[in-house]
Formats: structure tokens, C-alpha cells, sequence
């Protein structure tokens, strides 16, 4: 059995989308980054190449590659999938908090956990996505970014 720890953290700017686990937030404003900078997905992905010791994200889907520029994140996090799968592992559970001052998220939860467990291959009841305020502390309390956090346990199949 194997854990692993992923974090990410988006600056939000005006005329960008809000994706966040895959789901398309309605808002004013967006994440800004190479891909579609889909944090929550982002910090997914590193918490199972982390707990494959295989590295991080930026590995694989260097920001410096033009050929990602604008991805779907949950390309990426097939690819981490179909990783998981060529190593032999199996995702027993993966739990995740977005910390983020707005837009609400509670009512797309449901939705960003589907997603992820359906791109991953498990059941929705595998995949925990949870939202936390920034408390209006710091960076993220002054709406400038999203940030996202992840853990999963993995076993040898
Ligand atoms: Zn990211």
C-alpha cells in the first residue's frame, strides 16, 4: 500500500474559465495557467505519481511545451491513470479539499467527484472533493488565487 500528496494553486484573472475537477464553473473570473489549469486536477495527478514515486506533473506536461498549452487537465489525469494501470496499482480512495475565498462550489462537488472517479475508472464513492474557505486570509482570502490539495492510497493489484 502506497499514499500520496499532491497540492496545486492557480492565480485567478478575468477572461479565463473556471475549471475545476473537470466541471466548467460559471464565474467572472478563471484560472490562469499553461493548460486549462485545472488545480483540483492538478493536485490529483501529483498525488498518485507521488505515490508511485514517479515524479510530479511538470515531468510529463512541462509548461514550457507549447504542445500543452490550453490541455484538458483530465487528459493528463488519464494519462496518470493509464500509469497507475502499467505499474500494476489499483486506487483504493482518494480524498481532496479546493481552498478557494469564491465563487461557491458546494453545489459542483458532486459533479468534479464523478468526473474524477469516471476518467480514473472507479467508483464515485472512491472520490472525495471538498471545498474550504480561504477565511479571508492571505492570498487566496483576497480572491487571487485557487488553490487545491489531494491524497490518495494506492495498492498492488
Ligand atoms: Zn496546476
Amino acid at each position: 500500500m502506497r499514499v500520496g500528496i499532491g497540492y496545486d494553486i492557480h492565480q485567478l484573472c478575468k477572461d479565463r474559465p473556471l475549471i475545476l475537477g473537470g466541471i466548467d464553473i460559471p464565474h467572472t473570473h478563471g484560472l490562469d495557467g499553461h493548460s486549462d489549469a485545472d488545480a483540483l486536477t492538478h493536485a490529483v495527478c501529483d498525488a498518485l505519481l507521488g505515490a508511485m514515486n514517479e515524479g510530479d506533473l511538470g515531468r510529463y506536461y512541462p509548461s514550457s511545451d507549447p504542445q500543452y498549452k490550453g490541455m484538458n487537465s483530465l487528459e493528463m489525469l488519464k494519462g496518470v491513470s493509464g500509469k497507475l494501470a502499467e505499474r500494476g496499482f489499483r486506487l483504493v480512495n482518494l480524498d481532496t479539499v479546493i481552498i478557494a475565498q469564491g465563487p461557491r462550489l458546494g453545489a459542483f462537488l458532486t459533479d468534479m467527484a464523478t468526473c474524477l472517479a469516471k476518467v480514473l475508472g472507479v467508483d464515485a464513492d472512491l472520490v472525495s472533493v471538498k471545498v474550504k474557505s480561504g477565511d479571508h486570509i492571505g492570498a487566496i482570502g483576497r480572491l487571487e488565487g485557487i488553490a487545491a490539495q489531494a491524497i490518495c492510497l494506492i495498492v498492488s493489484k
